[in-house]
């Protein structure tokens, strides 16, 4: 992982190289530009850090845009969350906050230009109309009895639009550009509907509202984009976008480049889906740690580097591609590896007495906080005679190749001492509740006082200094083995996606604020929950576990 990733550049890099080299443009100025009807999940944290790296790379500008043009699902909401997660990723886009709604009378403006240079008319026809009237990929469309009104009738109509003379669909402005056209995109399409709607930030101002595909690229050459990046479903639309530029003939068009979207096999990604999961109470609101959304995998323990970490390795491509969840978690593991104390929790925990160890007596451990990385430096743990360990070291009768705590077996407890198992409590509903040990006071340190060999190593608390605390584990959302969704379009839910077990951690977890990490040793990395979590009731999130298969593809 430490070797600089030197593999050739992305097809996007030498597009614009190309650009520069011929001087099309003189500089590189990029844009993210969401739609605030939901969260940001993954996928959109690529295309964050796609277009501000390529900003930074080549010295240019990023514009933070809001493309806030369909008022029906645009919130402020989702405006707020959107800016808090792309700051928490690091993308800065320094005094360079834009919302394509305060480009709506420029919009007007462009329309009527058209309208003026007999690019635009005035359609009465309706949806359907439409539909049956645009043709299919056979055959063409047919013209709008509309399509020759004149320049002083449509400029009449488009100002009764604007003036609210019109119901919602009554009347359209659409492009004149081809109803043969082999690209359907370019069969007069609509650039101006009527919507009797209030916006989030232009309030009751306008009853007309632009089309995407007539609002994204005046958006992009009024801010001096030069290069609009945005994902392959657009590839078709290509052609309308450099119409839009061109024909208004801004000075200094932009261009657009698609690339392909990144999908998570067997996870929930696109923002309706996940808009689902919220609004049936599903999940815990956008941010559920179970979710890919930025807010819930920042909550879940995830770090900005990580997911940086992540979109380099899933590269940038023309052509789609899955990519796999245990690669974004391998990215957190190795980010959290050298950089996070390793501490002792005890999970489902079970009290072991040491009856041979003095009664009222603590001594205090050196211990490292970090094996691999000696810059953490170093802790005290107190011991005493009542410990808590994982309820999973113990078993009353073990299976072969059981080595940790079973009746007679001695362990070694992690830095401590050697134990060894001579009893153990059940209470009333038959649950093991007490294991009694004995020490070897020659065993300090964890060390062998003889020679003689214990094969299992085990974690655990003293009991009268440990918090009482939550872990959630979590697994996906939705049952991998069914398949993300039924055919009926609902999801097919795993049952176990959450699972909150009791736990006993060191006592300083207690204060560890929100979003701090940690490994409990052999159970994963864990965070603290930033919605649930107090002193009082610490919760720790699981982010990962320790191990897995996952192994880098050895192109990378
Ligand atoms: P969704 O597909 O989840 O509904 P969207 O495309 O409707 O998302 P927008 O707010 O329009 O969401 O997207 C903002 C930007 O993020 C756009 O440039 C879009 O192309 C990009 N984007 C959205 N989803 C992905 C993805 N899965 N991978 C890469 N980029 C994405
Ligand atoms: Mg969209």
């Amino acid at each position: 992982m430490e070797q600089e990733n030197t593999t050739s550049r992305n097809f996007i890099e030498m597009e614009i190289d190309k650009d520069l080299a011929e001087g099309v443009y003189d500089t590189v100025h990029t844009r993210f530009p969401p739609e605030p009807n939901g969260f940001l999940h993954i996928g959109h944290a690529k295309s964050v850090i796609l277009n501000y790296g390529l900003a930074k790379q080549y010295g240019g500008k990023f514009n933070m845009r809001f493309d806030d043009t369909n008022p029906t699902k645009e919130r402020v909401e989702f405006v707020e969350s959107i800016k808090q997660d792309i700051r928490w990723l690091g993308a800065d886009w320094e005094d360079r906050l834009f919302f394509a709604s305060d480009y709506f009378g420029q919009m007007y403006e462009a329309a009527v230009k058209l309208i003026k240079m007999g690019k635009a008319y005035v359609s009465d026809l309706s949806a359907e109309e439409m539909r049956e009237y645009r043709g299919t990929l056979t055959e063409p469309g047919k013209d709008d009895p509309s399509r020759e009104r004149s320049i002083e009738e449509n400029l009449a109509l488009f100002e009764d639009m604007k003036n609210g003379r019109f119901k919602d669909g009554e009347k359209v402005l659409r492009a004149k550009i081809d109803m043969a056209s082999p690209n359907i995109n370019l069969r007069d399409p609509v650039l101006y509907r009527v919507a009797h709607m209030e916006h989030h930030n232009t309030g009751n101002a306008w009853c007309i509202y632009p089309m995407y595909d007539f609002a994204h690229p005046i958006e992009d050459a009024i801010e001096g984009i030069t290069h609009s990046i945005c994902t392959l479903e657009f590839a078709d639309h290509r052609p309308l976008y450099d119409w839009v530029v061109h024909t208004l003939e801004y000075p200094h068009p932009p261009r657009q480049i698609e690339f392909a979207k990144l999908y998570l096999k067997n996870v929930v990604t696109g923002k309706r889906y996940i808009k689902k999961l919220v609004e049936e109470g599903i999940v815990d609101g956008w941010d559920d740690p179970r979710l890919v959304s930025i807010s819930g995998l920042r909550r879940r323990g995830y770090t900005p580097e990580s997911i940086w970490k992540f979109v380099e390795l899933c590269g940038i491509s023309k052509a789609n591609s899955i990519a796999e969840m245990p690669m974004l978690e391998y990215c957190i593991r190795e980010d959290l590896k050298l950089k996070r104390p390793r501490v002792m929790a005890a999970v489902d925990p079970v009290k072991v007495v040491i009856d041979n160890y003095p009664e009222g007596q603590t001594e205090y451990l050196k211990v490292e906080n970090n094996l691999e990385n000696p810059a953490l430096g170093m802790r005290t743990v107190p011991f005493c005679r009542e410990l808590y360990i994982d309820g999973a070291d113990f078993m009353e009768e073990p299976p072969k190749k059981y080595f940790r705590l079973f009746p007679g077996n001695e362990v070694r407890l992690m830095q401590a001492y050697f134990v060894k198992c001579v009893s153990y409590e059940k209470d009333g509903d038959g649950k093991v509740s007490v294991i009694h040990c004995t020490y070897d006071p020659a065993s300090k340190g964890g060390n062998s006082p003889d020679g003689r060999k214990v094969k299992g190593t085990i974690h655990w608390v003293a009991a009268p200094y440990a918090a009482e605390a939550e872990v959630r584990l979590f697994e996906n959302i939705v049952d991998e083995e069914k398949g993300v969704y039924n055919e009926d379009g609902s999801l097919n839910l795993n049952p176990h996606s959450l699972v909150k077990k009791k736990c006993f951690v060191e006592q300083t977890l207690a204060e560890a604020k929100a979003y701090e990490s940690f490994q409990f040793v052999r159970n994963g990395f864990f965070c603290v929950d930033a919605k649930d979590s107090t002193k009082e009731h610490p919760v720790f999130n699981r982010i990962v576990s320790l191990k897995s298969s996952f192994k880098l593809p050895a192109n990378v």
